[in-house]
């Protein structure tokens, strides 16, 4: 399953969430440019994030 990372446009914190829980502000699709498939800590950083979430 591929996870959607989403970015809050108002304090750039990633989440997973279509809410920022940070600052309550609107989040969208984070670019899939800046998620490399070649990167080996890709994962590792969204398990971070998730479990920031
Ligand atoms: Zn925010």
């Amino acid at each position: 399953m591929k996870a959607k990372i989403r970015r809050c446009i108002k304090c750039g914190r990633y989440t997973m969430k279509e809410i920022c829980l940070n600052c309550g502000e609107k989040t969208k699709i984070a670019h899939p440019a800046k998620f490399s498939p070649d990167d080996p800590y890709l994962n590792l950083k969204i398990k971070a994030i998730v479990k920031r979430s």
